[in-house]
């Protein structure tokens, strides 16, 4: 069994409205890349911070940039008009995460993904207005605070699957990238995963970034694994063309780590199948 989970049906940015991209052609096209993939279990998880509903959750003004759509609308599209799972990225928003509960316990998710792009308000992926990096913060301090706001998002028990779960290493370079032996930063999440039961997610997306290189790097996967935590396989695809991208190389690295299985979810139940 391969999975991809982590799927946009539209990529970010303008003009990619759902009444475009939420329809049964376009869930076709990803549909027959996943078969090409060898992908059988294939599921989307927009980013919550399209909906209007997410509002209520957080007024970042990224998000109220990008709040347009009607989240019961794209449930009912996933469930009604398609095969696929159905799932959900939601940032973990400190301070916030009883109003993200409140808004994830309306629907009946087959998972639910939590993911840290903000820290304090400033994007670790995100270049312009809202960027973390060059405003004096050093790289240490970013890379403590994102892998201490992962260990709270895991222990916050709101998630199925914790996303890209070393996405501040995206732009791989110096300034972004701190001195000392990673492993340091990755302990506090990886005890935060073992402990809630999540699952960790290697992703591709890595890959197509600067970074050049699949979530989380090959010693955090390593520790991951040595704390028996579940894994999860997907892509972060944006446009079906990313269905199943680079799992030659996930595939090969999961080998070499000794993973063995992956995490199949359904209405918010795991169970685990041999990769394959
Ligand atoms: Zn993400
Ligand atoms: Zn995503």
């Amino acid at each position: 069994m391969l999975t991809d989970y982590h799927v946009h049906l539209r990529p970010d940015g303008k003009g990619t409205s759902a009444e475009k991209f939420f329809t049964s052609d376009n869930v076709a096209r990803y549909r027959e890349a996943a078969e090409e993939a060898g992908i059988a279990e294939l599921g989307v998880s927009e980013h919550i911070h399209r909906f209007h509903a997410a509002l209520d959750v957080w007024d970042h003004p990224y998000w109220c940039q990008n709040a347009a759509d009607d989240i019961d609308e794209y449930v009912e599209f996933v469930r009604e008009e398609t095969d696929l799972r159905l799932g959900i990225e939601a940032d973990f928003v400190p301070g916030r995460e009883d109003q993200m509960a409140n808004l994830l316990e309306r629907f009946e998710w087959d998972y639910v993904i939590g993911s840290v792009h903000f820290l304090r308000g400033r994007a670790v992926d995100m270049k312009g207005a809202f960027d973390i990096w060059g405003r004096g913060e050093s790289p240490d301090k970013v890379w403590k605070r994102y892998f201490e706001t992962l260990a709270e998002s895991a222990r916050s028990g709101m998630y199925d699957i914790i996303a890209h779960p070393d996405l501040v290493k995206v732009w791989g370079d110096k300034h972004a990238c701190p001195d000392a032996d990673p492993r340091r930063y990755y302990e506090a999440a990886v005890e935060a995963f073992a402990e809630s039961g999540v699952a960790v997610e290697v992703s591709t997306a890595g890959l197509r970034k600067p970074v050049g290189e699949i979530y989380p790097a090959r010693a955090y996967l390593e520790m991951v694994v040595e704390a028996g935590c579940p894994i999860a396989l997907s892509s972060d695809a944006h446009e079906p063309e990313h269905i199943g991208y680079g799992y030659d190389q996930a595939l090969e690295l999961l080998g070499e780590v000794g993973v063995t299985e992956l995490s199949v979810f359904e209405r918010r139940e795991r169970r685990t199948e041999p990769i394959g």
